[in-house]
């Protein structure tokens, strides 16, 4: 192929590559999920991750993880988990940095815990114009504190697999054994009543500031005192997109 041309090639081929890429990130989509605890940002964000075949990341998660390492910082999470206070922002944002340069999740993400404050806030959209990804759509959770506690008490997690079950809302059809692998059901340490108070007057005392700096982003509220599959249909009009899965079959 004559130069000129094998040049043109490669600048036709640039600019497909380019517009492919632009056309991915594009469609990339960064999903915040805001909501006092146990206004189910874990079950519905699970699902969603599943939806949109986007990865899912959990603060609360990456946190318990780290807290179970015999380190200097493991022992402090460990105390600060104990008494459901947040842990500090330097260390949150350090450890969500660190997860999403390395992951650099292209076709975008699906937020769970975080942010939790401003401060996070503001670190979250410039790590997130680093990446080149879009600004977040946000999705707050709505709940009556009487629904909070009852469904707090209920909440149970597989000690293997991490999913979640309600003794009264979802009950797994295995008894006290996880449906997926057989592993125990247990109820989390942070899941007492002195500690999900303690959780929920952290999330009141931080959430209206958060709420305010999100109100002119894509923010959308959806009522969550009521059956999962109600709030999955809502999450997906706000978000818009038609379902293809039912909640049940992505838990
Ligand atoms: P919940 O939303 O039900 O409280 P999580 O699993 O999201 O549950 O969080 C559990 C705990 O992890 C919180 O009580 C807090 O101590 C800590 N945590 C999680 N995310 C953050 C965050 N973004 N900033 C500070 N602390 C956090």
């Amino acid at each position: 192929m004559p130069l000129e041309l094998q040049t043109e090639f490669r600048c036709t081929e640039m600019a497909m590559l380019t517009a492919n890429h632009l056309s991915d990130q594009s469609r990339a989509r960064v999903i915040l999920m805001l909501g006092a605890p146990g206004s189910g940002k874990g079950t519905q964000s699970s699902w969603l991750s599943k939806q949109f075949g986007i990865p899912r990341l959990s603060t609360g998660e990456i946190l318990r993880t780290e807290a179970k390492r015999n380190t200097p910082a493991g022992f402090r999470l460990r105390q600060i988990l104990a008494t459901g206070a947040l842990v500090d922002d330097d260390m949150v944002c350090a450890v969500v940095g660190a997860r999403l340069q390395r992951e650099k999740p292209e076709n975008g993400l699906i937020l769970d815990g975080f942010p939790r404050t401003v401060q996070q806030a503001c670190f979250l959209d410039s790590l997130l114009a680093d990446l080149g990804l879009p600004r977040p759509t946000v999705i707050d959770l709505e709940i009556s504190k009487e629904g909070l506690l009852r469904r707090l008490a209920g909440r149970r997690q597989c000690a293997v697999c991490g999913s979640v079950y309600n003794l009264i809302s979802r009950p797994s059809r295995r008894g006290s054994r996880c449906e997926t692998d057989g592993g125990a059901l247990v109820q989390r340490d942070d899941d007492t009543e002195g500690v999900i108070l303690h959780r929920m007057e952290e999330y009141e005392a931080f959430s209206a500031p958060l709420i305010d700096y999100y109100k002119t982003a894509n923010y959308h509220r959806v009522t969550a005192d009521r059956d999962v599959n109600a709030i999955a249909k809502d999450l997906l009009s706000a978000l818009s997109m038609p379902a293809r899965f039912t909640l049940s079959s992505a838990a």
